[in-house]
């Protein structure tokens, strides 16, 4: 494709001659985000320094109706940051600077292309964290988490992106500032970083994030329980949230999950155990103490075969590494995986889990869950192979019947993972045509043109009626098989 000579130009100016990338050879590496499965080399890379310089990118954008697509590191699983036809490809990972660390104020103050990970590392002196916490927040940016609402282990008690942000600062397609939210503790005027916040870069570009930081918690202890029964296993943990406490995390795993993260990481799972449950209490020494009994006591009767409780940090560490690092782990058992992202009411966590099998068994593909279960967040990984015939299709198939199971169990179809271009189709599922045009509304007010990450995370309603299905949740299932809830 021919590049618009005006628009390079106006870019170099906005950015310099070293930060603007138009050849194929140096623009593949940025082809597809962790979604593998949708790739699309961007035509031109710009990869500014400073805010000022994206805002510069942002006006040369509207003024040649391009088409700009935001990326931070490039860690989604749902394609928001796949390139798009004919557009620019604007990467904000050489805005990493952290600005401001206010022990004082319980704030940092950084650049969107900081790591998750960094900024609880520049917190740690003052003994501060920043408590959301994604198993890639070794490489993933706060900027993609602020686009993607992005969830983790620890946010079942210290909340998600969402209620972690104080403010933030965005450029918009029409070349202006926004300030959103506040760090004076209360923001006046309608909750617009609420709404930024998950919009999967399709409202404005973050330049800079103030976020909350959180005192290290005074004892944190650790439980691991295993079950010879999934259904148990997802019982107790209603249980557990039943019984008042409200874990820091609680985290489920299969056997095919808990197998491949025992191999991968050597983090001690008992590799006989039908199901695995890792429960996190932190918090003040005599609460976490009161809290562990009556943990200990409510996953006995819930007919754990094994309980044991991590010695030290050290042992901590090692049990949370499988769970951390179950995808790749997961990864390994088959030339490609689907991570699925679907969230459903906590009760129904052990029908679901049997409704997916039942599924994988009829596909004839394995799916292995990992997931963060007291929110009710599941992560089915589908196993398959891309290189043979038809069974990216099977794979996707049994992806969006998944999805479809947990809405008609009462859930949503995606839990922290965004839709990007992956859930375009169950999106349908679950909203009605009121709902969908509403979305769409709320983009043309901050992007008229349609130009910011265009053809993501809101289907067309002509889409919806290809994919044949609207609102599953309380009228027509499209999938005969599964259960009704
Ligand atoms: C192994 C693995 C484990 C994961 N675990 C978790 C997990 O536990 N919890 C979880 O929530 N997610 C998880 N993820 C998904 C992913 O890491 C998160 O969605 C993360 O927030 C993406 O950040 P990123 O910097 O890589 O963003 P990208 O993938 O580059 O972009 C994601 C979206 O954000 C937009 N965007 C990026 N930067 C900006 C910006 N500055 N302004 C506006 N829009 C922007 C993009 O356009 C795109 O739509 C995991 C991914 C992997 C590969």
């Amino acid at each position: 494709m021919r590049t618009d000579p005006a628009l390079l130009r106006d870019l170099r100016a906005a950015v310099g001659d070293d930060a603007v990338l138009v050849s194929a050879e140096a623009c593949a590496p940025y082809e597809c985000d962790a979604l593998t499965a949708q790739r699309r080399v961007p035509g031109i890379v710009v990869l500014p320094r400073s805010g000022e310089q994206v805002m510069g990118v942002l006006r040369a954008c509207r003024r040649h109706s391009t088409p700009v697509v935001a990326r931070g590191a490039g860690t989604g699983l749902s394609g928001g940051a796949l390139p798009v036809e004919g557009g620019v490809l604007l990467v904000l990972a050489r805005l990493d600077r952290v600005l401001e660390v206010d022990p004082g104020r319980r704030l940092a103050r950084v650049e969107p292309g900081v790591t998750n990970l960094e900024i609880s590392n520049v917190a740690a002196p003052h003994g501060l964290y920043y408590a959301p916490d994604p198993s890639s927040q070794v490489a993933c940016t706060i900027g993609g988490n602020v686009a993607e609402n992005s969830g983790g282990v620890h946010c079942l008690k210290h909340g998600l992106t969402v209620h972690n942000l104080l403010e933030v600062r965005v450029a918009t397609i029409e070349g202006e500032w926004l300030t959103l939210g506040s760090t004076a503790g209360d923001a006046p005027g309608l909750p617009l970083l609420a709404l930024l916040t998950g919009s999967e870069g399709m409202l404005g570009v973050v330049t800079e994030v103030t976020v909350r930081l959180k005192p290290v918690p005074e004892r944190v202890e650790l439980l691991m329980a295993s079950f010879d029964e999934v259904r148990r296993c997802a019982d107790a943990v209603g249980r557990i949230i039943a019984s008042g406490i409200v874990p820091a995390g609680l985290e489920m795993m299969d056997a095919p999950a808990l197998r491949a993260a025992e191999a991968f990481a050597r983090c001690g799972y008992p590799q006989d155990a039908a199901a695995l449950l890792l429960c996190e209490l932190d918090g003040l020494a005599q609460d976490v103490e009161a809290e562990l009994a009556i943990a200990s006591e409510v996953l006995e009767r819930s007919g754990a075969t094994g309980l044991r409780v991590a010695r030290d940090a050290a042992e901590r560490q090692r049990m949370w590494s499988g769970r951390k690092s179950a995808f790749p782990a997961v990864g390994r058992l088959a030339p490609d995986y689907f991570c699925m992202d679907g969230t459903i009411p906590r009760r129904n966590l052990a029908d679901v889990l049997d409704g997916i099998a039942a599924l994988s068994r009829e596909a004839g593909l394995p799916v292995a869950n990992v997931f963060h279960a007291g929110d009710g967040n599941l992560h089915p990984l589908i196993l398959f192979d891309a290189g043979r015939t038809g069974e990216v299709e099977r794979a996707e198939r049994l992806g969006a019947e998944i999805l479809e199971l947990c809405v008609a169990a009462g859930g949503t179809v995606t839990g922290e993972h965004g839709v990007g271009v992956e859930k375009l189709g169950p999106m349908c599922s679950q909203f009605g045509a009121g709902e969908i045009e509403a979305f769409h509304a709320v983009k043309r007010v901050f992007d008229p043109d349609g130009l910011l990450n265009p053809g993501k995370a809101i289907p067309t309603l002509a889409r919806c009626a290809d994919y044949g299905a609207m609102r599953v949740h309380g009228g027509k299932l499209p999938f005969p098989q599964l259960p009704r809830f």
